[in-house]
Parts: C-alpha cells; sequence; structure tokens
C-alpha cells in the first residue's frame, strides 16, 4: 500500500511546504528547540497564527468550526511537514482538546472554544498527572468542590508541559469523591490566568521544562465543564487517543542526515558507508521509519472512516517512540564520540542535533502513557485478554 493524495491535495500540501519554508525564521526554530517543539512561545504563536489563518492547524475540521473540511489523511501529512521542519508540532488545543470538545461538548462550548483554537490563538496545557497518579490516572486528588456559580479548586498538578506557555488548563479533577473509582472524575477549562495558581519549573533531561501546578482556591466558572460532570474520566481516555498519534518525521530527517554523513565520512580509511555494520543498522531504521508511517496513516484512515482509534494509536505511539530511540542509538553509533558535542561546539557534526534528539528521545516513551501501559491497553483492548 502507497499513501497518494489527488491533485488538488498534492497542490495544498506543496503550499504549505513552500509556508513553512518561507516564514520559518532562526528565531522561531531556536525557540520550538528551546520548548520541545510545543506550541505556546512568542514567535510560535506568530507564526502559528499566520499558518491557522490558511486553516491548515485544523484543516479537518469543518469550515464553521475554522477549517477545510479535508480528510485526516492530509491533516496527518501536514503535520509531517511541520515536524519535518522542526517548527511547533505539539498541540495540545488543536489536536487533542478540540477533538474532544467536538465529539462531548454543549453547542456553547463549541461556540465559544473551536474557533479560537483553529485560528491558533490559544492553546491548552494537559492537566492529568499528580504525583500520586500517573499511569494509574484514575488516583487523582485535586479536588474541585461545586459552591452554585462556580467551583471551587485544590489540589497539585506534576509534569504539565504547556502550562508556562499556555493560556488555559485541560484539567482532570475529582467532583465525587465518594464516587466508585474511574466515576467521580470531571473534565474542565481552567484559565492559567486565575488567582490561585502556582506554576512551577521542572527541566527535564531533554532541556525543555514541563511544570508542577498548584491550585489554593481557584474558581472555575460552571460553563468550563466539559461534557457531564463526573464523566470526566472516559473524556480524558479519548483525548488521550488523539494525544497517541505521533508524527516521526523530525527524527526521519535526522536518519537522512546520518546516512549522508555515513556517504561523506571516512573511518580509519573506509568509508563508513561500506563498512557493513553501518549499513545493517541504517537499513533497519528505514524500515521502521516506514512501518510507523502505516501505522500512523492508518489512524488517519480510521478517522476518515468516522471510527476513533484507541489501541491502534497506543500501537503507533509506543512504534513510534521506541523507533525513534533506536534512531537516536543508532545516531550515536554512528556518529561515535562526535554525536556526543552539543550545538555550538566547533567539532559538532549534523549542527549537535545528535545529543540533543537523544535526550529527548528518552522521554517519549513516558509521556501520553509510558510503554508499558500501551501494552496493557493493547493486551486488554486490541487482544480482548481478561484484565489482571
Ligand atoms: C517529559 C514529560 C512530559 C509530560 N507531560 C505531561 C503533561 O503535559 N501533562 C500530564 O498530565 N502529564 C504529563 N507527563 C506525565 C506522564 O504522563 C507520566 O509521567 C506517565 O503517565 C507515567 O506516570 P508516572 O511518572 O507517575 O509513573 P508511574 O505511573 O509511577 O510508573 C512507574 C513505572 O511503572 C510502570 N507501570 C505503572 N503501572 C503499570 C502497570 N499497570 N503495568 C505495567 N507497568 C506499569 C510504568 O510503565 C513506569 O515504568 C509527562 C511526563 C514526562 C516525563
Amino acid at each position: 500500500m502507497e499513501f497518494s493524495f489527488s491533485p488538488e491535495e498534492q497542490k495544498l500540501l506543496e503550499e504549505v511546504r513552500a509556508f513553512i519554508k518561507a516564514e520559518t525564521t532562526d528565531a522561531l526554530l531556536a525557540e520550538s528547540e528551546e520548548l520541545g517543539h510545543i506550541y505556546g512561545g512568542k514567535e510560535g504563536r506568530k507564526f502559528i497564527k499566520k499558518f491557522a489563518s490558511h486553516g491548515w492547524l485544523t484543516p479537518n475540521w469543518p469550515a464553521e468550526y475554522g477549517g477545510l473540511g479535508t480528510s485526516a489523511t492530509v491533516a496527518f501529512a501536514i503535520r509531517e511537514e511541520m515536524a519535518r521542519a522542526a517548527v511547533p508540532l505539539i498541540f495540545v488545543a488543536a489536536h487533542m482538546a478540540g477533538p474532544t470538545i467536538m465529539h462531548f461538548g454543549s453547542q456553547e462550548m463549541k461556540d465559544k472554544w473551536l474557533l479560537p483554537i483553529a485560528r491558533g490563538e490559544v492553546e491548552f496545557c494537559l492537566g492529568y498527572t499528580e504525583p500520586q497518579a500517573g499511569s494509574d490516572l484514575a488516583a487523582l486528588r485535586i479536588r474541585a468542590v461545586d459552591k452554585g456559580d462556580y467551583f471551587l479548586l485544590n489540589g497539585q498538578k506534576m509534569f504539565n508541559t504547556h502550562a508556562h506557555v499556555a493560556d488555559y488548563h485541560w484539567l482532570g479533577t475529582i467532583t465525587d469523591p465518594d464516587a466508585k473509582k474511574y466515576r467521580g472524575m470531571s473534565l474542565m477549562i481552567v484559565d492559567l490566568k486565575s488567582p490561585g495558581i502556582d506554576i512551577r519549573p521542572m527541566v527535564t533531561m531533554a532541556g525543555w521544562q514541563t511544570n508542577e501546578v498548584f491550585y489554593e482556591d481557584v474558581k472555575v466558572p460552571k460553563e468550563n465543564l466539559v461534557g457531564e460532570l463526573n464523566a470526566g474520566f472516559f473524556y480524558v481516555m479519548h483525548a488521550l487517543d488523539y494525544e497517541r498519534m505521533f508524527p516521526l518525521a523530525i527524527y526521519a530527517r535526522l536518519v537522512d542526515e546520518v546516512i549522508e554523513y555515513a556517504r561523506n565520512t571516512t573511518v580509519d580509511g573506509e568509508p563508513l558507508a561500506r563498512n557493513p555494520v553501518v549499513r545493517q543498522k541504517l537499513a533497519q531504521l528505514k524500515i521502521e521509519i516506514a512501518a510507523n508511517r502505516h501505522l500512523y496513516y492508518r489512524l488517519a484512515h480510521m478517522l476518515d472512516h468516522g471510527q476513533v482509534p484507541n489501541y491502534q494509536a497506543s500501537m503507533q505511539k509506543l512504534f513510534a517512540t521506541e523507533t525513534v530511540q533506536h534512531i537516536t542509538n543508532t545516531a550515536m553509533e554512528v556518529l561515535g564520540m562526535f554525536g556526543l558535542l552539543k550545538k555550538g561546539s566547533k567539532w559538532a557534526v549534523l549542527a549537535g542535533n545528535t545529543e540533543r534528539y537523544y535526550r529527548t528521545s528518552v522521554v517519549e516513551t513516558i509521556y501520553a502513557g509510558t510503554s508499558e501501559i500501551q501494552r496493557n491497553i493493547i493486551a486488554l483492548r486490541g487482544l480482548e485478554l481478561p484484565r489482571k
């Protein structure tokens, strides 16, 4: 199977590519790198608002909500273009919260949020994890108490990645502490400028920032509740399915660069490209990248046929993020000691990207659910094995 696009779709993708080429500045790339390619920085907002004015941020959304009504396959291809260009490519509002609001939000909520999201005017951060609740999300403790016109929120989140650059928190919170597990959680949109919110940085080994967020008597308007009260766990699972759709192109570009490096570099009198171990390893990466492409576009195909990928999204997230680690490990092996050098070192090769991507690849198999959790989902929902 090969993926192909109609002449109109190809034209659209060429326009996207040309726009990205023309509008990408050094300042945008530097900010995008510093933020780990999440959306919300000053340069990113400038770029994405312009990009989104063409309908390209949410191309498969209907026109009334700021999209172009394209297929999800085209939307996934646009995301690949963005990933390849290393511009901001992780959007909580456009890619995770927006589709969930589209499915479960009230008409008022859709009218309020979807257009600003499609225009890139607002960004959310994911507020799921707490110190005692990561893989086991049902163990949340943060509490929202019904006070009539509003909820009063108290508690703590951690590893909330966009929080320092986003506008709103997409927050899972307990609203019925007496309910059975999974049944007492609600999902809310919280304005990060509300009084009582304290955001504290946690810097990852990748170099970019995630955050702890503390809530003390924070008022959340009732209209910011997503869907039904106490049904939040279900909505969060749905949003997680959308999060587990991972374009690999930024790392595929690194593979192309390493192949070029092997072609042009001689070690101990022998071109690296003739070294049998290097050839075997690079060929293996090409197989994995191609296999990931099929898993990735299968998700788009499902969306285009009215299905929301579930364990299939876990398969792609797991395969993509483990492939990413094979890529960075192999890049390190091929480059040898040069691979360890940071950007800025006069001996660095491939602009020092290998050491940075190596550090980043470690965290890829943790967020949006660890590899063990993805395998559990595949065993339970894909293979229909019994719960433990
Ligand atoms: C860089 C980064 C960014 C993140 N960004 C966000 C964000 O924006 N918003 C947000 O809400 N969260 C975010 N997270 C949190 C992330 O989703 C959690 O770290 C992840 O779900 C794991 O939870 P935990 O860290 O509590 O580990 P734990 O759940 O304590 O897991 C520890 C280990 O036990 C294993 N394990 C746990 N349960 C099982 C099981 N049932 N079966 C088999 N193995 C199991 C895990 O796989 C892991 O290896 C981020 C994390 C990182 C590292």
